[in-house]
């Protein structure tokens, strides 16, 4: 740790005295480390990728140098478009930059889709004014940009936020489409949890250039107790429903791998006058952003998601996070278990482990470093499944498997 007298301020990066006005009347005052390194970068006017998770500070990373541009030469135009995978995100990026940016004269835009006919003629007529800033969903914006009223001519940075999820969301072609809206001539920031091959793909199609920041990936807080049951797919409910029997847990977010498990968990937990509810993609915006509302007052106490929800969302002090399946990348274990025991307090995180997805843990506690403990079934549910991380075990390989006999079946020679 640094001694808070060497350690960097915000006052070190000379921002205008409007947006330094905003980052004290929030309270911040020395940037994190993603800021203190992507700042400068981008006030240089490089193009960017950093690699940095939700929590880091990331937005503020981004928005700050472009907010304090848009204050020292104010724009009538559109100078800056953010494109993020989420509704939730854009929502919620709007809001960071509505907070710093209080005492500028910039102009923001959140374009997230959802709602009726109606929003959308809101969204147009506010896109033909023309804002500063817009934070948008790839597919609602080129719906938008298909009518050819949007006028991005002027734009000078394009950001491309959580673009790993982006990719996992099937959006790459909305994204290259949007970019042939653009001035050639920008700067380009890319920022992304994870750098697989593909983002280094995407990145070499949209950046010039770019400089590199990449913060090693965060290790769960100190304070998450963390701990696994092996359990099989058919006896999770009736351990979930154990667990969320203490009451002590008032706040508590359980992800599952599909938007399916989600609604049936939904419906399982409430016929157990458990008061929970399921957020995912089918829901209407409002609906999306009433129950994120209850949950963050805590009027709502379950929170079932998808794993969407778990990079993204800034939602603190959760009691209880369970990955109801093992999250697919490991990078998505750390982000889950970042949701408890923020800034110092205790939080507990439980894993769910079937016997299809134990090497897959393996690979998650190799990445945080240690092992987590195995915690044994309630007696009440029965055995659960042996513990063998190291064999990899595969549905399809089951001699009892239906798919398995098809595929013999069919390779049957012919008889004519
Ligand atoms: P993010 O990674 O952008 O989602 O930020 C995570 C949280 O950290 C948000 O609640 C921010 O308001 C907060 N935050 C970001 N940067 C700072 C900072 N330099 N000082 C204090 N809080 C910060």
């Amino acid at each position: 740790m640094q001694d808070k007298e060497t350690q960097l301020t915000f006052r070190d990066f000379h921002f205008e005295d409007t947006l330094q006005d905003g980052l004290d009347s929030m309270g911040f005052e020395h940037p994190t480390p993603i800021q203190e390194q992507t700042i400068p970068i981008i006030q240089k006017g490089k193009d960017l990728i950093a690699c940095a998770q939700t929590g880091t500070g990331k937005t503020a990373a981004f928005l700050l140098p472009i907010l304090d541009k848009l204050s020292k030469v104010p724009s009538e135009t559109t100078n800056t478009l953010i494109i993020v995978p989420t509704r939730e995100l854009a929502l919620q990026i709007d809001q960071a930059l509505q907070g710093f940016a209080y005492f500028t004269s910039v102009s923001s835009l959140p374009i997230y889709g959802g709602g009726d006919g109606q929003v959308f003629e809101q969204e147009k007529k506010a896109l033909v004014h023309g804002a500063n800033i817009i934070i948008a969903t790839p597919g609602r914006l080129m719906s938008h940009l298909n009518m050819g009223y949007v006028k991005l001519d002027d734009l000078q940075h394009l950001i491309l936020d959580e673009a790993d999820r982006m990719l996992d969301m099937g959006f790459v072609d909305d994204i290259l489409k949007i970019v042939t809206f653009l001035p050639e001539k920008r700067q380009t920031l890319l920022f992304s949890a994870t750098m697989p091959p593909k983002i280094r793909t995407l990145a070499t199609k949209l950046l010039r250039e770019p400089e590199q920041v990449s913060l090693a990936v965060s290790k769960p807080a100190e304070g998450v107790d963390q701990s696994a049951y092996l359990v099989y797919d058919k006896q999770k409910n009736a351990l979930i429903k154990h667990l969320l029997k203490d009451e002590n847990l008032n706040s508590v977010i359980i992800f599952a791998s599909t938007k399916i498990k989600v609604k049936e968990l939904e419906r399982d937990l409430q016929r157990a006058h458990l008061k929970a509810k399921a957020i995912h993609s089918d829901l209407e915006q409002a609906e999306r952003e009433e129950v994120l509302r209850n949950f963050r007052n805590r009027s709502l106490r379950i929170l079932v998601a998808t794993d969407i929800l778990s990079r993204g969302i800034d939602i603190e002090d959760i009691n209880l996070v369970v990955n109801y399946d093992v999250p697919h990348d490991a990078e998505d274990y750390v982000h889950r278990v970042g949701r408890t025991a923020r800034a110092a307090s205790t939080g507990q995180a439980i894993t769910f482990i079937n016997e299809l997805n134990q090497h897959k843990f393996l690979q998650i506690e190799k990445l945080i470093g240690y092992e987590v403990k195995k915690v044994p079934l309630p007696e009440f549910i029965g055995p659960g499944p042996a513990y063998e991380p190291l064999v990899r075990k595969k549905q399809f390989n089951k001699p009892d498997n239906k798919n398995f006999k098809r595929k013999k079946k069919f390779n049957k020679p012919r008889k004519d």
